[in-house]
């Protein structure tokens, strides 16, 4: 039985460390048109991403917005229903931050993001 096992491994014509090499090789077609679909989810998803983040989203999550001067590191983290109200909630978050100016250094040049809790804190929640 050990004996079969291994003749059947020397048998086959790919070792089994080059059997996803192998499996690259033998199916150029197939690999292009996985990369096309790839591709098409890719962009599906950030689609996804850019729909979903907008403020209202945050404000029924109860979340604010964490904002970064990309000039000088000044942050601060903004209630969403103050943004909502001044920029309206169907606002994407990441252009929100077209509309602020960093109160540190003067700058338009700021990031943001949702202010998601830190995972830390979820996992001590319960
Ligand atoms: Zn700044």
């Amino acid at each position: 039985m050990p004996r079969d096992m291994s003749r059947h491994a020397t048998r086959g014509h790919c070792p089994p460390q080059m059997f996803l090499l192998c499996s690259f090789l033998g199916l150029p077609s197939f690999h292009r048109q996985d990369m096309a679909g790839i591709k098409r989810a890719l962009d599906r998803d950030l689609e996804r991403d850019r729909r979903a983040t907008t403020l209202a989203d945050l404000a029924a999550l109860g979340h604010d917005v964490f904002c970064w001067c990309n000039r000088c590191g000044h942050n601060a983290v903004l209630p969403t229903p103050l943004l909502a109200e001044r920029l309206g909630a169907a606002m994407p978050v990441p252009d929100v931050g077209a509309h602020l100016r960093c109160t540190g250094c003067g700058t338009r040049d700021i990031a943001t993001r949702p202010a998601w809790p830190s995972p830390g804190l979820v996992s001590r929640h319960g």
